[in-house]
Order: structure tokens, then sequence, then C-alpha cells
């Protein structure tokens, strides 16, 4: 087996085993490509969305926030295009009833030696990848969640499961604008969840059908575009290198030609990632003129004008959008910090693999582990307020099973960079071992300076 694929197991059984990720109700045997988040990847997933929030608008006087409704009226899609264009081919195998995406399938298949593929696609001469079986005609299928609002089931009460945020801060832009009175540029940020109903999900994580998404609408005039997409563009970078910290050489900067992009967009830039199952969208970024604005003003009759208070300029604002996946970032999160190293065991000159997940300090779901090296009650007795204190501050997990250096690889394999190790030295001297994690360096320190060399070490 490819080491790469070897990765990707080991991190769907490290997600389960500590529980970052298990497969979604399980107890019932699971439901195809659903994963609920443990006390782990939850805390994971709130970091990094946290993060995200405070780079991308927090910390921004160009950006408001809103949060917008799940189910809206189908009116929007039919605006926004996706009640008409937002499908997939498939087709289904006529043995095993199995559909397939038809873009999926030649994907598979151009891997395969002397294929061509100016040639034209004929799903009749291909056979079903599960069971050898003939396909049907391609068709299209729209990928939105259709359900019924109320109690009657008939086509006047159908609804949909949005699969963007996007067009909630489309709807309320004129809202938005005016009560916080916002000269151009300025954006609109929102992070929800997203229900696509693909026909082949898969990869863990990566494609599943109910999702979550960080997106903003950054609306600008249209003159401003290319300055501003580059200006995102930098924000981007930054967001990866510095703040995901992840390995800059594993992205990949793929600018969307012409032909091949949304007919309104002008320049798209797809964010791709070197999974261990290929190189894929990780996430965009796009230019989409004033289409979205000016479908809203056309279907709800509405003037979605903006009437610039100093100068009187009254036009339809163009738009750049950055979309990420949180999902995707969190995955990515894993793969980068996914580290199996040698370390010394407790005897001399011998060692051992540890699994250390190497997660960026801020996005760690464990800060810091209080650990006293037995289970003695006059440990506890002071270790146990200094976890009390910590827990105001920090993400604290308190341990005190089993032997210390098994409590340290637990912590590593859960990315906990730092671990404070209380032991019978420490109810004389009042001081305790601060163990840091991708180091493995100790340091002793009095009590009373923990918290302050912590939160030192969090800023850094
Ligand atoms: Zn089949």
């Amino acid at each position: 087996m490819p080491l790469e694929n070897d990765k990707m197991e080991k991190i769907v059984s490290l997600a389960k085993r500590r529980g970052f990720i298990f497969p979604g109700s399980e107890l019932y045997g699971g439901l195809a490509n659903s994963w609920d988040y443990g006390p782990l990847g939850h805390a994971l997933k709130q970091n990094i969305k946290a993060a995200w929030w405070k780079f991308f608008v927090q910390e921004r006087d160009d950006m408001v926030p809103m949060d917008s409704a799940i189910i809206m009226n189908p009116r929007v899609w039919e605006a926004s295009g996706h009640l008409q264009n937002f499908s997939d081919p498939l087709v289904e195998c006529r043995a095993c009833h199995r559909r397939f995406r038809a873009d999926h399938l030649l994907e598979m298949r151009s891997a395969e030696p002397g294929y061509d593929k100016e040639a034209p696609i004929d799903f009749s001469k291909m056979v079903c990848p599960e069971c050898g079986g003939r396909f049907t005609e391609q068709k299209n299928f729209n990928l939105m969640f259709k359900t019924f609002i109320g109690p009657a089931e008939d086509s006047a009460s159908v609804v949909y499961l949005r699969p963007e945020t996007a067009a909630g801060m489309f709807v309320n832009f004129k809202n938005i604008q005016q009560v916080t009175r916002r000269r151009l540029p300025f954006g609109i940020a929102q992070i929800g969840k997203n229900f696509r109903n693909e026909i082949t999900p898969g990869n863990f994580i990566f494609r599943t059908r109910e999702f979550e998404i960080g997106e903003f609408e950054y609306f600008i005039r249209a003159s401003a575009w290319e300055a501003t997409f580059e200006m995102w563009l930098g924000e981007i970078k930054h967001w990866w290198k510095d703040i995901m910290q992840v390995n800059m050489d594993n992205l990949v900067w793929h600018e969307i030609p012409d032909g091949k992009r949304a007919h309104y967009s002008k320049r798209t830039v797809d964010i791709e990632y070197q999974y261990p199952f290929g190189v894929k969208e990780l996430h965009g970024i796009a230019y989409r003129t004033d289409f979205d604005l000016s479908r809203h003003e056309q279907m709800s009759g509405q003037d979605l004008h903006y009437t610039d208070s100093e100068t009187g300029e009254k036009f339809i604002p163009h738009v750049i959008e950055p979309t990420f996946g949180i999902d995707r970032m969190l995955l990515v999160a894993l793969l980068e910090a996914y580290h199996e190293e040698q370390a010394p065991t407790a005897k001399e000159g011998e060692t051992e693999t540890r699994v250390v997940m190497k997660f960026p300090r801020h996005l760690a779901p464990i800060q810091v582990a209080v650990l006293p090296l037995s289970k003695k009650e006059e440990l506890a007795a002071a270790a146990r307020p200094l976890a009390e204190e910590l827990r105001k501050q920090f993400a604290v997990d308190y341990d005190e099973t089993q032997s210390i250096g098994k409590r340290y690889r637990r912590q590593d394999e859960v990315g906990t960079p730092f671990c404070i190790t209380v032991d019978f030295d420490s109810l004389n001297d009042k001081a305790v071992t601060v163990r840091e994690r991708d180091s493995m360096q100790q340091t002793r320190m009095a009590i009373a300076e923990v918290g302050a060399y912590l939160r030192e070490q969090f800023e850094n």
C-alpha cells in the first residue's frame, strides 16, 4: 500500500480512536458519508472557525457579520441559478442501480493507458466499476436537498436546504448596507452549514453531504476588481502560511482558465491541496461581477442599487467571493499535523515511534495537560488547584491514570502543546515540570509562574 494512502487510513483511525471524528449514526450501522465530530474534533473545529473569524472578520474594519436562515424562499435559488443549473451529470448502472457522477467515471478512466480525452463521451461503451453492468444515458441530477414546509407535501410547499451561504448575504445586502451605513468597499461574512446531495461523496470529510462553509461577499466598484482580487489572494496566502501554518508546497494555486469558469466570473482561483488521494480543491476565490445582485434585483423587483453617500453615484456593486470549507480545512489541519517520530523510551538507548499531532498551538484542541505523577491524594491536592486556575484561560485536560510516559504519548497523539507534571518534589519546592510537545524539552518552573509562561507561549 502506498505510504500516502496509508496516511489517510492512519488519520481516520486516529480521529475515531481519540474522539476527533466518528462515523455518523454508527450505532445504527452508520449513514453513508456522514460524520460526527467528537469532543476533540469539536474543539479543533471551533478553534479553526474562531481563527478564521478573527483573521477575516474581527481584525478588519471593512467586514460585518451575519447569520442567515438555512431554509430560504425557493425563489432565491431560482435567482441564483441553483434550481436550473446546480446539477451533476449522472449515469446509473442498469444492473446494480448504483449512480455515478459521469465526470468522476471519466476521471477514473483517464488514468487508463491509451485514454483519449478528446474522444466523445459514450457511456454505453463503459461498464460499472462495481459490477461490470451497462450504464443508462447521462442525466442531470440537482444537488439541492428538497423538503416541504408545513404539513402539505405538494409542489407549492417545496423548499430547499441551502447549498451555499452566499445567497443569504446577497438577499440581505440592502438591509445590512442601510443599517450599517457602510461605504464601499465592505464585506459581509458568515459561517454556516450547507447541504448538497452529492452523488459520490467520499474521502472521509473531504466531500460530505452536510458541511460547513466560512464565506464572505466583498462588495466593490467594478473598477477595483483586479486590485481587490490580488489583495484577497494575498490575505488568503497569509492565512495559510501564518495562521493555519501549512507547508505552502502542499498548496496549488489553480487559475481557472477562460471557458471553465462560471459565465459571469472574470477570474476564479481554486486553492488546491495535495491530499493523500490526489491534488483536489480546498477552497476558492471568485470575482462574480454584479451577477448576483443584478439577478436578485430582477427576480425580486426591488432596487438593489447602492448610492454612495458622498458622491451620490448609484450603481450595482460588484463582488469578490472567497469561500472556505471548514471541514476541508480541518482535514488539512489533521494531515499537516500528523507526524511519526522516533523518541527515546524510559530505557537507556531504546527508542519507540511516537505519533504526534503538531497542530499550531492556537488550534490545538487541548492546550495544556496537568499530569500528577501518581494518583496519590497529596499530589492531587497540588495538581487540581493548578488545573482549575489554568482552566480559566486554557483548554485543560487532567489525567492521572497510567504511567507518565504513556500519558505523554497520549497527549502527543492529540497534539497537546504543553504537559505539566506535578511530582513529589512539587510539594516542597512548589515547582512543576513543563514539557513542550515538539521538542519534548522539559523545564522546571515555579507553579506561580506557569500561567504567565503559558500565556506568553500561546501568544507566539
Ligand atoms: Zn453496477
